[in-house]
């Protein structure tokens, strides 16, 4: 998709590009939510996020367009078609009740999804788990109960968002430890 989504989860929201592909959704938004989403709960995706969609369909009521072209000015055609494929049935903004644009409107901005899992470490881009940082020195990473062994990068407990925060942790924490030793 060229457009953002905001992609919701245990009280987290990221607002980047999704991917839809062969085996589920990626990209951006669904990488960074992943970080914070919790087997058996659900993911909440706002389609539209810069758009209010209820608005504007009602915005357009005296024109002859159909509720379906509306909205495919803001998403990809493909996804456009199956969306209404599979959620609700296109018609003449004009003829369509309050009702049935906001039950659309709602459908795009809470897209509710339940995953079935990740791609697991194969895939991932960061590990989400390691050593303690309680039990290193913040200023040397070294082992608080081991004289001379340090942990750096991944290894630790430490998990950045997209964006390179993962490399500079990793840099930043070789550079420390390796001006300590
Ligand atoms: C597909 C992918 C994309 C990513 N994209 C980004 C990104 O865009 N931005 C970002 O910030 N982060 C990104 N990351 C995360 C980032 O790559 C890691 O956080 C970072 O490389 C960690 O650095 P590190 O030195 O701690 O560990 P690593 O880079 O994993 O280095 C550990 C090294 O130790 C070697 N090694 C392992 N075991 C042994 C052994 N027994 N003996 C000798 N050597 C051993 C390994 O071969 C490896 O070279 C990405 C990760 C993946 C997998």
């Amino acid at each position: 998709m060229a457009a953002d989504v905001a992609a919701a989860a245990s009280g987290h929201e990221f607002r980047e590009r999704m991917l839809f592909t062969h085996r589920g959704l990626s990209g951006p938004a669904i990488l960074q939510i992943s970080s914070y989403w919790e087997p058996g709960t659900s993911v909440r995706i706002d389609l539209l996020p810069r758009v209010d969609i209820l608005a504007e369909q009602i915005a357009r009521r005296g024109e002859r367009t159909e509720t379906k072209t509306i909205v495919a000015a803001h998403l990809p055609k493909r996804l456009t078609d199956l969306w209404f494929k599979r959620n609700v049935q296109s018609r003449p903004v004009a003829t369509a009740s309050d009702r049935e644009l906001e039950r659309l409107a709602g459908a795009l901005h809470n897209w509710e999804i339940l995953p079935r899992g990740i791609e697991g470490y194969e895939k991932a881009e960061v590990t989400a788990g390691g050593v303690d940082t309680d039990d290193l020195s913040a200023k040397t990473l070294e082992v608080r109960a081991v004289r001379g062994l340090h942990f750096i990068g991944e290894v630790v407990d430490v998990t950045g968002h997209l964006g390179g925060f993962n490399f500079q942790w990793a840099w930043a924490s070789g550079h420390a430890a390796g001006k300590a030793l």
